[in-house]
C-alpha cells in the first residue's frame, strides 16, 4: 500500500498541469557557470551567448557569494591580483566583447590611468537572450564555504553569504537553512545544490546522508579540481550517491538527485585552463521554460544528469522502470540498473592511513550497497522491480569517450544519471 501512495504521488506531480496544453518538453540547461563578476575569464554576455548558440536552453551564472546586481566596475589597468586575476581577465576579454556587442553596448570609462569596464547585471543583459520558449537565464549563486563545500542555488530574491560552524557539514546544513528561510519568506520557487564533494574532500556519503534539507547534488562537476572518480583511499561521487542514498533510504529521508554541470571558468585560453563550458548538464522534464518550472522540476527530480547520453524517455510505474535512449551516431549503449538490497548490512568502516589513523572520508560499505541489479546493452531497457531494492537508479553509459576540452584527457565515457525511485522494502 505504501507503494501505491508514493507512486500516485509521483503520477499527481506529473499530472498536475496536464489541463494545461504545452507538452512536456526537454531542456537543456548549465547550472553552474562564474564570469569576471568572480573569478570566471570572460563577461557574461559572452558566456551566455556561447551557451545560447551551442544548444543550450537555460544557463545559471553562479557567482562566488553574490548575485550580479548592483553597480560594478573593474579596472582593467590595474596591477594583477588575486587568482584567477579578475582585472587580467577583463583586460584579455574585453577585445572580443567588444567585438561581439559593440561599443555602444559596452561601456567604459578611462579615468586617468584607470580603464574602467562596467560589468552589467543580470537584469540589464537578460534582454539580449532571454526569449520565451527559447532560452532563459536563471538567477543563481554561489554560497562557498572556506574548505571547498559549497552550495548552488537559484532564484534567490538576495545573495546568502556562507554561515559559520565547526565542520564542513555543519557549514552546508547551515546555508541550506538559509536558503531555505529565503524560499518560505519569499515565496519563490527557490532550489540549492550541493556542489562537487571532493573539492578539497569536503564532503562524505555520511555528510550527505545526514542533512534532511540535502536534495541535490553534483555527481559530475566538470572542474579538473573536484575529484568526481575519488582516488586510493576515498570514494567518488558515484559511490558517495549510493551510500547517502541507502543510509537516507533507511532514515527515512527523501532521495537526493543528481546534476552535472560545468562548473566554467575558462572561455578563451586552451591548453593550461581548469574548466571549460560544454562538459556537463541537465535534461529538464517541464512544460514551460520558466525560472519556476526549471526549479519546480529540479526539486521534483523530474530532469537527468548528462555529459554526452541522451535520453528519449523514462517511464515509471509500481512494477517497473523503463528507459528509450536517443541513438547517436557510433554509439554503443550499456544501461546499468543501480541499487541496494533491503538485507544488505548498513554498517560501514573507517578509511585508515598506513600509521592506522582515521581519515575523515566515506567509511566503506559492503559491495551490496550501489550494486549492479541488472545491465542492458542496447537503445531501450527496462528493469522490473524484485520488491526487496530500498532504491534504483539508473545509468547509461555510452561507447563514445568523454573528452574534456580544457585538457584534451578522455575523462571517462559519455554517460547520463536519471534519479533514483525510493522503494518501500517489506521489513519497514
Ligand atoms: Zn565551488
Ligand atoms: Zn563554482
Amino acid at each position: 500500500m505504501k507503494i501505491m501512495i508514493r507512486f500516485c504521488m509521483v503520477l499527481v506531480a506529473l499530472s498536475a498541469t496536464a489541463g494545461c496544453a504545452a507538452p512536456i518538453q526537454q531542456w537543456k540547461g548549465n547550472l553552474h557557470t562564474h564570469s569576471v563578476w568572480s573569478d570566471g575569464t570572460d563577461y557574461p554576455e559572452m558566456i551566455a551567448d556561447w551557451y545560447r548558440s551551442n544548444g543550450y536552453h537555460f544557463l545559471a551564472l553562479t557567482e562566488h557569494d553574490m548575485l550580479q546586481t548592483g553597480e560594478r566596475w573593474v579596472d582593467v589597468n590595474a596591477p594583477d591580483a588575486g587568482w584567477p586575476p579578475r582585472n587580467a581577465s577583463a583586460r584579455r576579454a574585453l577585445p572580443g566583447y567588444r567585438d561581439r556587442f559593440g561599443a555602444d553596448w559596452v561601456q567604459e570609462h578611462i579615468e586617468g590611468a584607470r580603464h574602467l569596464v562596467r560589468l552589467r547585471p543580470l537584469a540589464e543583459y537578460r534582454t539580449l537572450f532571454d526569449e520565451p520558449g527559447r532560452f532563459l537565464l536563471l538567477t543563481g549563486e554561489e554560497i562557498t564555504d572556506r574548505e571547498g563545500a559549497h552550495v548552488n542555488a537559484f532564484n534567490l530574491s538576495s545573495a546568502i553569504l556562507p554561515g559559520g560552524g565547526d565542520t564542513p557539514r555543519d557549514r552546508i546544513a547551515g546555508n541550506l537553512a538559509a536558503v531555505e528561510v529565503q524560499r518560505r519568506s519569499t515565496g519563490r520557487e527557490i532550489v540549492a545544490i550541493v556542489n562537487h564533494p571532493n573539492f578539497i574532500w569536503s564532503l562524505t556519503a555520511e555528510d550527505l546522508a545526514a542533512i534532511p534539507d540535502v536534495r541535490l547534488f553534483e555527481v559530475f562537476n566538470g572542474h579538473t579540481m573536484v575529484n568526481n572518480a575519488g582516488d586510493s583511499v576515498r570514494a567518488g561521487t558515484e559511490r558517495i550517491w549510493d551510500v547517502a542514498l541507502t543510509l537516507r533510504h533507511a532514515a527515512g529521508l527523501p532521495p537526493i538527485f543528481a546534476v552535472a554541470a560545468d562548473d566554467a571558468h575558462d572561455y578563451r585560453e586552451y591548453g593550461d585552463t581548469i574548466s571549460r563550458p560544454g562538459r556537463g548538464w541537465v535534461m529538464v522534464r517541464a512544460r514551460q521554460l520558466t525560472a519556476d518550472a526549471v526549479a519546480a522540476a529540479l526539486r521534483n527530480g523530474d530532469f537527468y544528469a548528462s555529459t554526452g547520453v541522451l535520453i528519449r524517455s523514462e517511464h515509471r510505474d509500481e512494477r517497473s522502470v523503463r528507459i528509450e535512449i536517443q541513438p547517436q551516431a557510433g554509439a554503443v549503449y550499456r544501461t546499468y540498473f543501480i541499487g541496494s538490497l533491503a538485507d544488505t548490512p548498513l554498517d560501514g568502516r573507517p578509511v585508515v592511513d598506513s600509521a592506522g589513523a582515521e581519515i575523515r572520508t566515506t567509511r566503506v560499505y559492503d559491495p551490496g550497497i550501489g550494486t549492479v541489479l541488472a545491465g542492458i546493452e542496447g537503445h531501450s531497457a527496462a528493469y522490473t522491480f524484485r520488491g526487496d531494492e530500498r532504491y534504483v537508479r539508473i545509468k547509461v553509459v555510452s561507447s563514445r569517450p568523454h573528452i574534456d576540452p580544457a585538457t584534451g584527457r578522455t575523462i571517462g565515457r559519455e554517460s547520463a544519471w536519471l534519479q533514483p525511485v525510493f522503494r518501500d522494502v517489506p521489513h519497514e
